[in-house]
C-alpha cells in the first residue's frame, strides 16, 4: 500500500476529518506483522540520510502537528532512531517567548530550518499560528487569516532553496486521547508529561478540528504536502510515517557524491604510510 497516495491531502481539496478513521490499520492487524516493514523503512531512511548528508545540496523538513497525546514525541523517538544525530535536529515550538512575540510569526521558524545536507524535525511548528492562535483568538481573525498565504510563500522559499517539506497531521480520536491521559496518570514515570491544559484544551476539540481542516486544505501543496495519518494505533502511525518519509527521500535522487581526489594516488600514499609504519615498528 502506497501511504503517500492514501493519506495525501489533495491540494485544493476540502478536508473532513470526521470522515477519516483514526483507527485504520490497513492490511495489518497487529504490530507484529507491521514490525518488519517499519524496520525496513527506518533502515532506508538511515541509508538515504547518509547520502543527503554526504551531498549537502538538498535538505528535508518534517513538520509534525497534532492534538495533545497524539504521538508527536513517539514518532520522533521511534522512527528517527536510525538517523545519524550529526545532520539531524529537532525543534519544539512552545508558547512564544517575549522576544519571539515581538517579531512576525515566521521569525522563529526560519532559523531552525535545515541546512543543506540536514534533516530538521519540527515538533509543532509555525502552523500553531493558524491553530492555537486561531482557536484561542490570540490575535484577531484579520491577522491569522493572512497567515495561510505567508505559510505557503515561506514553504515556496524553502523549496526554492532545496528543502523538501513534508507535513504530518497525526489523527486520533478524543476517546484514544483520554485513554492515553489515563496511561500517563497510571505511570509515574510519565507524570511529567501531564499538563492542566491537556484537559482544558479538550473542550476546544471541535474548534481545533475546524482549524486543522482549514489549515490542511489551504496549505497542502505539491511542493509541501500534508498527510493525515491515522494514529490511534501507535505502530500503524510509525509504519505510515516511516514509509512516506523513506519514499520521499527515495525520490530526492540522493546519490553518493563523486570523489574529488585521485584515489590511485591516495592508495599509493596509504601504502607508503603503511610501509613506513612497519619499518618504524621493527626499529
Ligand atoms: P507541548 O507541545 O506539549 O510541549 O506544548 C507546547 C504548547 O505551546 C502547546 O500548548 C502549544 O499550543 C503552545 N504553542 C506553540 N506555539 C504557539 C503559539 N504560536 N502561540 C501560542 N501557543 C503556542
Ligand atoms: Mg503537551
Amino acid at each position: 500500500m502506497d501511504y503517500r497516495k492514501k493519506f495525501l491531502v489533495e491540494p485544493g481539496a476540502k478536508v473532513r476529518l470526521a470522515k477519516i478513521d483514526p483507527s485504520y490499520t490497513g492490511k495489518h492487524q497487529t504490530h507484529k506483522t507491521a514490525e518488519i516493514e517499519i524496520r525496513k523503512h527506518i533502515e532506508r531512511m538511515d541509508k538515504l540520510q547518509y547520502r543527503l548528508y554526504a551531498n549537502a545540496d538538498q535538505s528535508l523538513l518534517i513538520v509534525l502537528q497534532a492534538l495533545d497525546a497524539a504521538g508527536k514525541d513517539g514518532v520522533i523517538r521511534h522512527i528517527f532512531t536510525g538517523m545519524n544525530p550529526q545532520g539531524t535536529s529537532v525543534f519544539g515550538f512552545k508558547e512564544p517567548t517575549k522576544i519571539e512575540l515581538a517579531h512576525d510569526f515566521l521569525w522563529r521558524a526560519h532559523l531552525p530550518a535545515p541546512e543543506k545536507g540536514e534533516v530538521a524535525i519540527y515538533n509543532r511548528s509555525y502552523y500553531e499560528d493558524v491553530l492555537v492562535v486561531r482557536v484561542h483568538k490570540l490575535v484577531p481573525r484579520s491577522v491569522w487569516s493572512k497567515h495561510y498565504d505567508f505559510i505557503n510563500n515561506f514553504e515556496k522559499l524553502l523549496k526554492l532553496n532545496g528543502t523538501r517539506v513534508l507535513k504530518f497531521y497525526l489523527h486520533i480520536s478524543p476517546e484514544e486521547q483520554l485513554s492515553r491521559f489515563k496511561q500517563r496518570l497510571d505511570d509515574k514515570s510519565r507524570h511529567w508529561k501531564i499538563s492542566e491544559r491537556d484537559y482544558s484544551e479538550r473542550e476546544f476539540w471541535p474548534k481545533y478540528i475546524e482549524a486543522y481542516e482549514d489549515a490542511l486544505a489551504l496549505t497542502s501543496t505539491k511542493r509541501a504536502p500534508w498527510y493525515i495519518i491515522p494514529a490511534n494505533h501507535k505502530w500503524f502511525r510509525d509504519l505510515a510515517v516511516s514509509q512516506i518519509i523513506a519514499d520521499t527521500m527515495d525520490e530526492m535522487g540522493l546519490k553518493l557524491p563523486p570523489t574529488h581526489v585521485d584515489i590511485a594516488e591516495i592508495r599509493r600514499k596509504y601504502h607508503s604510510a603503511k610501509i613506513a609504519q612497519q619499518k618504524d615498528r621493527k626499529r
